[in-house]
């Protein structure tokens, strides 16, 4: 299986060398040349596997240079008691037509540790693959979840260093606290005077610091970055689609073959596109609905074929979603045309002019696949204390943004189809907020408020956001944007 820029269709590249690159050199998004397609004998297979070899059989028609032992291996690895759950990703079912797919058993209690567990392994799989004899260090700018789950997925992972950077005053109690304490001798974690939109600056000034590369190379080193525009983070998050398929079939509410909706909190667009590549290969699903908060471009454009980001930012209390640039669309748009100069315009009108008009064609097909519709901070905590009313389960915001704009979405359309929320974060990341929405204002730091959220609902925190207020902090620093390619500089020493 080869791969090429949404860009351009010219070069073509093996999988592990678009894992190792990232992005394309024009600076589009590696895609495959083609979808493998899963057969109903292979669906009526994965039913009877567990996870690890679930992901691995759907992962495998990938990544052409990797025997399936080797993606197994991979799997195996990632997937194993590094999660609190045997299960890997659950199915929980509320009523004959919903549930969630919980996907926050990882080691930092987010959806990001389904893709970020797997590709430290398959980046350095694919660097001995290509014979790369330098180390990689990844650099990363986080608003919050990215960043710890690169630092669990990277560190102690031979041949890797990684160094997070997180804006001062841009991030929750628990996030820093889970980033400052990480373990791990090839870690670094540093602060920034800013905003997110600083440390995502001076990171892209250090990737385009053409000298600072060389020099590393010297060194031995090269830098790479583990954002959601690497189709290694890309390719884990089909498997987990595939594998709530499987579980609502052996559930016995649905008959193989049976389409199923979901509805998905996004930002990026990373997590729903894998679902949509998931139904392209032969996945029965009937819609993806697409949900966002207040910050809504992607419902705009879901209704309108229009995308523009000129538009307020808002910041919400689903801060995973704050996004007015969802990067993945890209790969969406070239999938649809197949014409890489089409995509290229569009990216070039996003760049340029803050957007751009896909046309009634691609419209049609976009709607085709994908309803959306958006919810407020206010609407996701109203929707938090309905569930757990209802219901007696306890979701986060993000997921209650999903919960939310799937009940409207039923109530607009009449679509009875069974539908999975998909659910990325546990609402233990998110304690304040899951709180206030229970009636009970908060006023105290993050972590001391994990507590009180386990007495009042009766539920029981992940181990690891539980134990934090013990962990000794071992990162203390703070840089200025200037100063970032310096401490980069320092760590790798
Ligand atoms: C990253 C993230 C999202 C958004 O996922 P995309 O792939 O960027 O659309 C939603 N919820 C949580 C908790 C996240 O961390």
């Amino acid at each position: 299986m080869k791969y090429f820029s949404t860009r351009s269709g010219s070069e073509r590249v093996s999988a592990a060398e678009a894992i190792i690159r990232g992005l394309a050199p024009d600076g589009g998004l590696y895609v495959p040349e083609s979808i493998p397609c899963l057969s109903p004998d292979d669906f009526a297979e994965l039913c009877e596997l567990d996870y690890r070899e679930r992901a691995a059989r759907v992962m495998a028609p990938f990544l052409g240079e990797f025997t399936p032992e080797e993606v197994r291996g991979l799997c195996e690895a990632a997937y194993g008691d590094n999660f609190d759950c045997a299960e890997i990703a659950p199915v929980r079912f509320i009523d004959e037509t919903t549930a969630y797919l919980e996907l926050w058993h990882g080691p930092t209690s987010a959806f990001k540790d389904m893709a970020l567990q797997m590709l430290p392994r398959l980046l350095t799989a694919s660097l001995k693959k290509r014979a790369v004899e330098k180390g990689v260090c990844i650099l990363v700018a986080t608003s919050g979840d990215t960043g710890k789950a690169a630092l669990e997925g990277f560190a102690g992972v031979p041949g890797t260093r990684i160094m997070v950077f997180y804006p001062r005053d841009g991030v929750s109690d628990v996030q820093r606290l889970q980033m400052v304490t990480q373990e791990g001798d090839n870690v670094c974690v540093c602060a920034v005077e800013g905003n997110f939109d600083d440390a995502q600056s001076g990171v892209k000034r250090i990737f385009s610091d053409a000298a600072f590369a060389e020099e590393l190379r010297r060194r031995g080193w090269f830098l790479s970055s583990a954002n959601s525009i690497n189709w290694g983070r890309l390719l884990p998050q089909i498997a987990y689609y595939v594998s709530a398929y499987c579980d609502v079939v052996n559930s016995g509410l649905i008959i193989p073959g049976e389409s199923v909706n979901f509805c998905v909190p996004t930002g990026n667009f990373g997590n729903i596109l894998a679902g949509w590549i998931a139904k392209r290969m032969g996945l029965p699903v009937d819609r993806f609905i697409c949900a966002s908060n207040e910050n809504n471009v992607l419902t705009d454009f879901i209704n309108t074929g229009v995308y523009n980001r000129r538009r307020e930012f808002h910041l919400t209390n689903s801060p995973s979603m704050d996004i007015l640039v969802s990067s993945n669309l890209e790969r969406l748009l070239y999938f649809l045309t197949g014409d890489p100069e089409k995509t290229a315009g569009w990216m070039r009108g996003l760049g340029e002019e803050g957007g751009y008009d896909v046309g009634e064609e691609v419209l049609a097909k976009i709607q085709a696949d994908f309803s959306s519709g958006f919810c407020t901070s206010e609407g996701a905590l109203a929707e938090i204390a309905r569930v757990w009313a209802e219901h007696g389960y306890l979701i986060d915001t993000h997921t209650a943004v999903a919960s939310a704009v799937l009940s409207a979405y039923r109530c607009a359309t009449g679509d009875e189809t069974p539908t999975l929320v998909v659910s990325t974060a546990s609402p233990y990341k998110f304690c304040s907020a899951v709180l206030s929405a229970l009636g009970t204002p908060a006023g105290a730091p993050g972590h001391e408020l994990i507590g009180r959220l386990e007495g009042i609902t009766r539920t029981k925190a992940p181990a690891k956001l539980s134990g934090l207020g013990e962990k000794p902090v071992r990162f203390t620093s703070c840089v200025a944007p200037e100063d970032m390619a310096a401490a980069v500089d320092g760590f790798i020493g």
